[in-house]
Protein backbone atom coordinates (compact mmCIF):
# COMPACT_ATOMS: atom_id res chain seq x y z
CA UNK A 1 0.00 0.00 0.00
CA UNK A 2 1.49 3.54 -0.75
CA UNK A 3 1.65 5.78 1.96
CA UNK A 4 4.11 8.71 2.85
CA UNK A 5 7.27 7.19 4.38
CA UNK A 6 7.22 9.92 7.52
CA UNK A 7 3.96 10.23 8.31
CA UNK A 8 2.63 6.52 7.11
CA UNK A 9 -0.19 7.39 5.91
CA UNK A 10 -1.79 6.61 2.90
CA UNK A 11 -0.76 8.61 0.27
CA UNK A 12 -4.94 7.93 -2.08
CA UNK A 13 -7.14 7.80 1.07
CA UNK A 14 -6.38 10.34 4.34
CA UNK A 15 -8.32 7.36 6.46
CA UNK A 16 -5.92 4.63 5.83
CA UNK A 17 -2.58 4.06 7.66
CA UNK A 18 -0.14 1.64 6.46
CA UNK A 19 2.95 0.24 8.48
CA UNK A 20 4.51 -3.16 8.58
CA UNK A 21 5.00 -5.42 5.62
CA UNK A 22 1.53 -3.68 4.28
CA UNK A 23 3.29 -0.42 3.18
CA UNK A 24 5.54 0.61 0.32
CA UNK A 25 8.12 2.22 2.20
CA UNK A 26 11.60 1.75 1.15
CA UNK A 27 12.90 -0.06 3.90
CA UNK A 28 13.30 -3.86 4.87
CA UNK A 29 10.51 -6.32 5.45
CA UNK A 30 10.84 -7.01 8.51
CA UNK A 31 9.89 -7.01 12.42
CA UNK A 32 11.96 -4.16 13.44
CA UNK A 33 10.84 -1.81 11.17
CA UNK A 34 7.24 -2.67 11.99
CA UNK A 35 7.95 -2.34 15.56
CA UNK A 36 9.86 1.19 14.76
CA UNK A 37 7.31 2.68 13.07
CA UNK A 38 4.58 2.00 15.39
CA UNK A 39 6.20 3.81 17.25
CA UNK A 40 5.76 6.69 15.14
CA UNK A 41 2.51 5.92 13.71
CA UNK A 42 0.10 5.77 17.68
CA UNK A 43 1.64 9.59 18.11
CA UNK A 44 0.08 10.32 14.45
CA UNK A 45 -2.73 8.49 14.49
CA UNK A 46 -4.38 10.52 17.52
CA UNK A 47 -2.99 13.92 15.70
CA UNK A 48 -4.55 12.99 12.80
CA UNK A 49 -8.17 11.71 14.50
CA UNK A 50 -8.36 14.82 16.03
CA UNK A 51 -7.48 16.78 13.10
CA UNK A 52 -4.44 18.45 14.26
CA UNK A 53 -1.04 17.78 12.23
CA UNK A 54 0.91 14.86 12.65
CA UNK A 55 4.33 15.86 14.13
CA UNK A 56 5.79 12.27 13.88
CA UNK A 57 8.03 11.30 11.32
CA UNK A 58 9.36 7.65 10.93
CA UNK A 59 12.93 7.31 9.72
CA UNK A 60 12.89 3.93 8.34
CA UNK A 61 14.61 2.68 11.32
CA UNK A 62 15.46 -1.20 10.89
CA UNK A 63 18.08 -3.08 12.96
CA UNK A 64 18.33 -7.34 12.08
CA UNK A 65 20.66 -9.73 14.04
CA UNK A 66 22.47 -12.18 12.00
CA UNK A 67 23.54 -15.63 13.85
CA UNK A 68 27.22 -15.96 11.69
CA UNK A 69 28.29 -19.26 13.64
CA UNK A 70 30.76 -19.86 16.12
CA UNK A 71 28.81 -18.34 19.09
CA UNK A 72 28.60 -15.09 17.44
CA UNK A 73 26.58 -12.99 15.93
CA UNK A 74 26.14 -9.25 14.02
CA UNK A 75 23.72 -6.45 14.59
CA UNK A 76 23.14 -4.25 11.79
CA UNK A 77 21.16 -1.10 12.77
CA UNK A 78 20.30 1.51 9.34
CA UNK A 79 17.89 3.70 8.59
CA UNK A 80 16.44 5.37 5.31
CA UNK A 81 19.73 7.62 5.42
CA UNK A 82 22.24 5.68 6.79
CA UNK A 83 23.84 2.48 6.08
CA UNK A 84 24.56 0.44 8.35
CA UNK A 85 28.13 1.56 10.28
CA UNK A 86 31.10 -0.76 10.72
CA UNK A 87 32.29 -0.97 14.47
CA UNK A 88 31.94 -3.29 17.08
CA UNK A 89 29.49 -3.42 19.67
CA UNK A 90 29.34 -1.79 22.57
CA UNK A 91 33.25 -1.25 23.13
CA UNK A 92 36.19 -3.77 21.10
CA UNK A 93 38.60 -6.31 23.07
CA UNK A 94 36.98 -4.76 26.69
CA UNK A 95 33.44 -5.33 25.58
CA UNK A 96 32.99 -8.49 25.88
CA UNK A 97 35.12 -8.38 29.45
CA UNK A 98 33.03 -5.46 30.87
CA UNK A 99 29.32 -6.70 29.69
CA UNK A 100 29.37 -10.68 29.10
CA UNK A 101 30.20 -11.97 32.16
CA UNK A 102 28.00 -14.20 35.05
CA UNK A 103 26.42 -12.59 37.86
CA UNK A 104 28.54 -14.25 40.49
CA UNK A 105 31.49 -12.07 38.78
CA UNK A 106 29.62 -8.99 38.54
CA UNK A 107 28.71 -9.47 42.31
CA UNK A 108 31.97 -10.75 42.93
CA UNK A 109 33.15 -7.28 41.48
CA UNK A 110 30.95 -5.23 43.83
CA UNK A 111 31.98 -6.95 46.74
CA UNK A 112 35.38 -5.87 46.41
CA UNK A 113 34.59 -2.34 46.02
CA UNK A 114 32.38 -2.76 49.28
CA UNK A 115 35.19 -4.33 51.10
CA UNK A 116 37.79 -2.31 49.54
CA UNK A 117 35.45 1.22 50.88
CA UNK A 118 34.96 -0.32 54.17
CA UNK A 119 38.08 -1.02 54.76
CA UNK A 120 39.69 2.04 53.58
CA UNK A 121 37.11 4.51 54.33
CA UNK A 122 35.23 3.76 57.25
CA UNK A 123 36.21 3.89 61.24
CA UNK A 124 35.46 -0.34 61.91
CA UNK A 125 36.91 -1.08 58.95
CA UNK A 126 40.26 1.22 59.10
CA UNK A 127 40.15 -0.33 63.50
CA UNK A 128 39.86 -3.76 61.73
CA UNK A 129 42.68 -3.34 59.21
CA UNK A 130 44.88 -2.33 62.04
CA UNK A 131 44.58 -4.99 64.10
CA UNK A 132 45.23 -7.09 61.22
CA UNK A 133 48.32 -5.50 60.91
CA UNK A 134 49.84 -5.47 64.41
CA UNK A 135 47.40 -7.39 66.91
CA UNK A 136 49.76 -6.21 69.50
CA UNK A 137 49.91 -3.02 69.36
CA UNK A 138 46.82 -1.27 71.22
CA UNK A 139 47.49 2.18 69.32
CA UNK A 140 46.24 0.35 66.69
CA UNK A 141 42.52 -0.26 67.54
CA UNK A 142 41.89 3.35 66.15
CA UNK A 143 42.24 7.29 66.76
CA UNK A 144 40.62 7.00 70.02
CA UNK A 145 42.87 4.31 71.43
CA UNK A 146 45.81 5.91 70.12
CA UNK A 147 44.79 9.14 71.75
CA UNK A 148 43.92 7.63 74.95
CA UNK A 149 47.46 6.54 74.94
CA UNK A 150 48.99 9.77 73.94
CA UNK A 151 46.78 11.26 77.08
CA UNK A 152 47.97 8.39 79.48
CA UNK A 153 51.56 9.00 78.51
CA UNK A 154 51.47 12.63 78.89
CA UNK A 155 49.97 11.61 82.19
CA UNK A 156 52.94 9.61 82.86
CA UNK A 157 55.03 12.21 82.17
CA UNK A 158 53.84 14.62 84.05
CA UNK A 159 52.77 13.49 86.78
CA UNK A 160 54.93 9.98 87.06
CA UNK A 161 51.61 7.49 86.22
CA UNK A 162 52.10 4.48 85.22
CA UNK A 163 51.40 3.35 81.30
CA UNK A 164 51.67 0.29 78.67
CA UNK A 165 52.56 0.72 75.28
CA UNK A 166 54.42 0.05 72.34
CA UNK A 167 57.86 1.17 73.26
CA UNK A 168 56.90 1.86 76.46
CA UNK A 169 56.73 -1.09 78.84
CA UNK A 170 55.11 -1.08 82.52
CA UNK A 171 57.73 0.24 85.22
CA UNK A 172 58.02 -2.81 88.52
CA UNK A 173 56.59 -1.02 91.52
C1 LIG B 1 10.50 -16.87 7.13
C2 LIG B 1 10.57 -15.46 7.63
C3 LIG B 1 11.57 -15.09 8.51
C4 LIG B 1 11.64 -13.81 8.99
N1 LIG B 1 12.63 -13.45 9.87
C5 LIG B 1 12.67 -12.22 10.37
C6 LIG B 1 13.64 -11.85 11.32
O1 LIG B 1 14.48 -12.65 11.72
N2 LIG B 1 13.65 -10.58 11.78
C7 LIG B 1 12.73 -9.67 11.39
O2 LIG B 1 12.76 -8.53 11.89
N3 LIG B 1 11.80 -9.99 10.48
C8 LIG B 1 11.75 -11.23 9.96
N4 LIG B 1 10.79 -11.56 9.03
C9 LIG B 1 9.90 -10.53 8.57
C10 LIG B 1 8.82 -10.27 9.58
O3 LIG B 1 8.20 -11.50 9.95
C11 LIG B 1 7.79 -9.35 8.99
O4 LIG B 1 8.45 -8.21 8.45
C12 LIG B 1 6.81 -8.87 10.04
O5 LIG B 1 6.14 -10.00 10.58
C13 LIG B 1 5.80 -7.91 9.42
O6 LIG B 1 4.81 -7.63 10.38
P1 LIG B 1 3.40 -7.17 9.91
O7 LIG B 1 2.62 -6.93 11.15
O8 LIG B 1 3.52 -6.04 8.96
O9 LIG B 1 2.78 -8.38 9.07
P2 LIG B 1 2.42 -9.85 9.58
O10 LIG B 1 3.30 -10.27 10.70
O11 LIG B 1 2.43 -10.70 8.34
O12 LIG B 1 0.97 -9.71 10.16
C14 LIG B 1 -0.12 -9.57 9.30
C15 LIG B 1 -1.31 -10.25 10.00
O13 LIG B 1 -2.50 -9.94 9.27
C16 LIG B 1 -3.28 -11.11 9.17
N5 LIG B 1 -4.16 -10.96 8.04
C17 LIG B 1 -3.86 -11.05 6.73
N6 LIG B 1 -4.94 -10.84 6.00
C18 LIG B 1 -5.96 -10.59 6.85
C19 LIG B 1 -7.34 -10.27 6.67
N7 LIG B 1 -7.91 -10.17 5.49
N8 LIG B 1 -8.10 -10.09 7.78
C20 LIG B 1 -7.54 -10.16 8.98
N9 LIG B 1 -6.24 -10.45 9.21
C21 LIG B 1 -5.46 -10.66 8.15
C22 LIG B 1 -2.27 -12.22 9.01
O14 LIG B 1 -2.84 -13.45 9.39
C23 LIG B 1 -1.20 -11.75 9.98
O15 LIG B 1 -1.43 -12.23 11.30
C24 LIG B 1 10.70 -12.86 8.55
C25 LIG B 1 9.69 -13.22 7.68
C26 LIG B 1 9.62 -14.50 7.22
C27 LIG B 1 8.50 -14.91 6.28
Amino acid sequence: MPVDKHTLLSTKHANIFALGDASDIPASKAGSVAHFACEVFVGNFLQHVQGQAMTGSFDGHANCFVESGDQRALLIDFNYDTEPLPGKYPLPVVGPILFHQNALVYASWALVVLIAFYLGRTRPGLNVRAVGENPGDPTQLGPVMAKLMAEARLNSDLFGEDVEGPGRPSHDI
